[in-house]
């Protein structure tokens, strides 16, 4: 058990689930406007999926590089001070996640991970190719970023 008290513990949480931030809100926007439909946040599904296409039993998540530690991505690099409770709080977030994308692969999900720096218009045919290819296709896992 961490010792954090509940009040530091749920503003940690909104932080890391952040949902509708930009790059969210961007990638709706793209699929959308290319014809994908999908359900938002899905309650009931471990991490609640930022979109659910159950038609292509596929969950996406656009994850913040630094809070879901995009491997390799500046946006990712730790704060120079408080090293050990970053390393130890962000390390939790990667271990939560790679948990809740076991959970809805066993549940028979498909999990598309999409990183926050790709979210920007001048990658958006290069996002939805890769998008459109994981779809039609049967990885179980794939991230884009
Ligand atoms: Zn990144």
């Amino acid at each position: 058990m961490d010792n954090k008290t509940p009040e530091a513990r749920s503003l940690n949480m909104k932080a890391v689930t952040g949902k509708n931030t930009k790059p969210e809100m961007f990638v709706r926007s793209l699929l959308h406007k290319s014809g994908f439909r999908f359900s938002l946040h899905k309650k009931g599904l471990p991490g609640s999926p930022d979109l659910c296409m159950p038609k292509y039993k596929t969950v996406i998540f656009i994850n913040g590089c630094f809070w879901h530690q995009h491997k390799g991505c500046k946006k990712a690099a730790l704060p120079k001070t408080n090293v050990d409770f970053w390393s130890e709080k962000l390390g939790k977030n990667l271990q939560r996640d790679q948990l809740q994308y076991e959970e809805l692969e066993k549940m028979g999900w498909r999990v598309l991970v999409i990183w926050g720096c790709i979210c920007q218009q001048k990658n958006a045919t290069q996002i939805l190719e890769k998008v459109r290819k994981f779809l039609t296709g049967n990885e179980k896992y794939s991230e884009i970023g």
